[in-house]
């Protein structure tokens, strides 16, 4: 198979062209083709030699992933529904706000964590996406979303990327540095490390290596005050305890280009949800000193589950409780409902796997289409 340009980091893509015997900087304007303009057509590549430009094309191609559907929702967010093959798909979700556009990127087919509270989690595990498969997810949205909006070349539609959609990221480590890399690079998207956000469900060692090697800005999703609850919720706890865990948040701040970490807590009515729990939380970063905000996310209830969402007035006295302690607290914005786009925990974890397989199976929409007619 041709070797997939996405899958390399700009020193990736340098070594690649050294191994074709071509001049570094070569590397670059290959890179700036490929992520800053879009091109997946080496003819159109005009500034590159023609004997480069037929090389590549015998050996090398820009691999993005077929679209499986592409769904507009009514208040802008856009899900696209990516086949990465083997029957698994993987979900890839644009939010428009008013100051930035966020992309919600997935790095797993499925996921081996298992929260309790995800839908994913409940399908398990496939596959770990590549780092081209990871990227692919941005090049097209991104290219995508230009030609849409009939953009200058200069200007970008996807200016914040929140490793949030399906999987751990820091699950596929490998596969995901270099993804990061290029999502920062000035040749390619040129985001600042502040708007590109790791979240994890709590992988302490390489929350630490995260920290020495691409330190962008730290999600965690929390979910519990204590470990009793936590373990229950997110298994991985069992493994690397909520005082594990804030010891690499404190740590991670050394390097963090934000200053606090953010915490997501996904309301579950009855379970995670009292006041009681609210100054538990307080209690728990005021002892480990962490700097944090909190995110508040409204479950996205699913029969499996077993559990329900809390109530708009419940979520609302928690939030109290933590602002009352001077954390600053959100309550996320249910976005893209009507395409089922919408975060029941992080934005893009709880689509449901199963639904994304079965639609898999039974049709293939290219092309934006209206909600409703894509159910
Ligand atoms: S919440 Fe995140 S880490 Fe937990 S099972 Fe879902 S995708 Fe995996």
């Amino acid at each position: 198979m041709a070797v997939n340009l996405l899958d390399f980091d700009l020193e990736g893509l340098t070594a690649y062209c050294d191994s074709l015997g071509e001049k570094r900087f070569r590397a670059q304007q290959l890179f700036r083709w490929i992520h800053q303009k879009g091109a997946s057509d080496f003819d159109a590549m005009t500034d590159l030699a023609k004997s480069l430009r037929a090389k590549l094309a015998g050996v090398a191609e820009v691999r993005s992933l077929p679209v499986l559907s592409e769904h507009a929702s009514a208040d802008g967010t856009i899900k696209w529904l990516f086949d990465v093959g083997g029957g698994n798909a993987v979900e890839t979700v644009f939010i428009p706000e008013e100051d930035r556009g966020t992309l919600c990127v997935s790095s797993q087919a499925g996921c081996a964590v298992g929260c309790r509270f995800c839908s994913t989690g409940h399908q398990g595990f496939s596959r770990n996406l590549a780092t081209g498969e990871i990227l692919a997810q941005l090049w097209h949205a991104e290219h995508r979303l230009h030609q849409r909006f009939g953009l200058a070349p200069t200007e970008r539609v996807i200016d914040n990327v929140v490793m949030m959609g399906m999987g751990e990221p820091l699950q596929n480590y490998g596969a995901l540095v270099p993804a990061l890399r290029v999502m920062l690079d000035d040749h390619a998207y040129g985001l600042s490390r502040r708007r590109v956000t790791v979240s994890t469900s709590g992988v302490v060692p390489m929350i630490e290596r995260l920290r020495a090697d691409c330190p962008v800005a730290l999600a965690v999703s929390l979910h519990a005050p204590d470990d009793a609850l936590r373990d229950d919720l997110v298994p991985l706890n069992r493994k690397y305890p909520i005082a594990e865990l804030m010891a690499a948040c404190r740590d991670y701040m050394g390097a963090a280009p934000r200053d606090f970490i953010m915490f997501e807590y996904c309301m579950l009515d009855g379970v995670n949800d009292s006041d009681e729990q609210a100054r538990a939380l307080v209690a728990l970063m005021r002892r480990e000193r962490v700097p944090a905000k909190f995110n508040l996310i409204p479950f996205n209830p699913f029969p499996a589950s077993g559990l329900k969402r809390s109530s708009p007035e419940r979520v609302r006295a928690f939030q109290r409780v933590l602002q009352e302690a001077g954390f600053v607290t959100t309550i996320r914005k249910t976005r893209g409902d009507d395409i089922d786009a919408a975060c029941g925990q992080l934005a893009g974890e709880v689509l449901d796997r199963t639904n994304a397989r079965e639609r898999l199976a039974s049709r293939r929409v290219v092309g934006i289409v209206p909600a409703e007619a894509g159910r």
